[in-house]
Parts: C-alpha cells; sequence; structure tokens
C-alpha cells in the first residue's frame, strides 16, 4: 500500500466530509464498516485500534480465526469493542455460525434464509438486524431480491419474529467513472423512503448500507448511512 494506515483514514475521512457537504448531510449520518476480508488479523486488529469498531467480513470461513481470536482478546474497555457486520451472501445452513457473532447481517435476500436466522435467533433469545439485499443494478452476478418484490417480501417478514429489518443493502457495478453509480444508490433511497411510507416497518426500515472503496463519495451523497470500505481503508493484502 503506498499510504499508511494514518493517511488513508484521512484521504477517507476528507472524502466523506466533502461529500457530506456537498449534499448538505452531517457527518454523524455516515457510518463506516472497515471491510476486513481481504486482510490479516494483525491488520484487523489496527483497524480496531485505529477506533474502527465496526468490522465487515463477507464468508465465516474466512472470518472465523480473526472472530475467535478479537473475541478472545476483548477487553471490557467499551469504545474498543468490535461489532461485526456480515456482508456476504450466507447460505442458510451457515446461519447457525454467523448468528449470535455477527450483529448485523446485510445480505437478506430471501425467505428461506429468514427463516434460518429466525430459528438459531430464537434459540439464543436474541433479534437480528438485518438489511435486505436488493439487487437494484438488476446485473446476474449480484445477489439480492428484485426491487419489485421488496414489498411483498417485507410483508414476510412479519412472521419472523426474531428478525428487525432495519434497512436495505445494495452493491453498484464497478464502474471506472464512480458517477455512472448515481442512478443505483438514488434507487436504493427510494425503495427505502417507499418501505417507511408502506410497510409495517415504516419507523424500522431507516438504513441505507451502499457504498464501496469506488463509489462511496456518491453513495454519501444519494443518503448511505453505513459505507463498507476494504481496500481504500484496510486496504488488500495478497495471501
Ligand atoms: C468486499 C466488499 C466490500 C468492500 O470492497 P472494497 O471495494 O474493497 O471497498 C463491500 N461490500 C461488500 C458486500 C463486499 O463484499
Amino acid at each position: 500500500m503506498p499510504f499508511t494506515f494514518e493517511e488513508r483514514i484521512k484521504i477517507v475521512e476528507d472524502r466523506i466530509k466533502q461529500a457530506c457537504e456537498r449534499s448538505g448531510r452531517s457527518r454523524d449520518e455516515v457510518h463506516i464498516i472497515a471491510v476486513t476480508k481481504y486482510v490479516s488479523l494483525d491488520t484487523t486488529k489496527s483497524a480496531l485500534e485505529h477506533g474502527f469498531c465496526d468490522l465487515g467480513e463477507n464468508r465465516w470461513q474466512d472470518a472465523q480465526e480473526k472472530w475467535e481470536a478479537i473475541s478472545a482478546e476483548s477487553d471490557t474497555s467499551a469504545d474498543r469493542q468490535p461489532v461485526w457486520h456480515f456482508i456476504g451472501s450466507l447460505q442458510s445452513n451457515k446461519a447457525k455460525d454467523v448468528i449470535g457473532k455477527f450483529t448485523y447481517i446485510h445480505s437478506l435476500d430471501r425467505l428461506s434464509l429468514a427463516e434460518a436466522i429466525d430459528k438459531r435467533a430464537l434459540q439464543l433469545g436474541i433479534t437480528v438486524p438485518c438489511f435486505i439485499q436488493v439487487n437494484v443494478s438488476g446485473e446476474n452476478s449480484k445477489q439480492g431480491i428484485a426491487p419489485e418484490e421488496l414489498a411483498p417480501f417485507v410483508e414476510k417478514l412479519s412472521r419472523y419474529k426474531s428478525i428487525t429489518p432495519i434497512g436495505l443493502m445494495t452493491m453498484a457495478p464497478y464502474e471506472a467513472e464512480p458517477e455512472q453509480t448515481r442512478p443505483v444508490f438514488k434507487a436504493l433511497r427510494v425503495l427505502r423512503d417507499e418501505m417507511q411510507m408502506n410497510s409495517e416497518y415504516g419507523n424500522t426500515i431507516t438504513q441505507l448500507s451502499m457504498g464501496m472503496s469506488n463509489d462511496f463519495d456518491i453513495a454519501i451523497e444519494e443518503g448511505a448511512t453505513w459505507i463498507r470500505l476494504g481496500t481504500i481503508l484496510v486496504g488488500k493484502e495478497e495471501e
């Protein structure tokens, strides 16, 4: 990586502030998830030490070692407590590994998964805040439910009492010119606004998990409340 961690934090922070200014938003509305899927345990610990407590991983197999080591070490000083976000597609039979360890699930995209999450959460006596992943761009390679299926999907979620839908998540296609992603993020915001007006979860579906290293400025301008930053923030280490 050409920059130190401190330098990268400064670059990211400056861009977040500028995006907030351009769109008349407050910096407090935007939360950063440090996506540690490409980096080692040591780098993950370094992110925590730099105050990035929200950590994102997309596969349990890859996250397990880091999760276990960090959980074993976590002291009681509340400011360093990691909060884990599961951001990758989740097989229903893996829900039992992840629920109870990851606080937030960003990839709820089908009822069979909702059922698996709910079952495990019930056993543990917890409720799981979930983002519903929407495939706004319609790319075949992207996970997520189709925008027109969102309303009926959300209606059926009320069966699963241990799930609280708290927002929507999407991934934009990679664009060499990040401005091109704007319609995707705007569409997710419009869907969120519709859910707020028309669904029984109007009060809870408030968040937007959108924006990655390549396009987070645009996502913030369009209303992101959680941006998921891997490469640009914590880097990408070759195995
Ligand atoms: C890997 C990943 C990210 C972070 O990607 P970068 O481009 O490295 O910032 C964000 N969200 C999801 C769902 C991911 O899988």
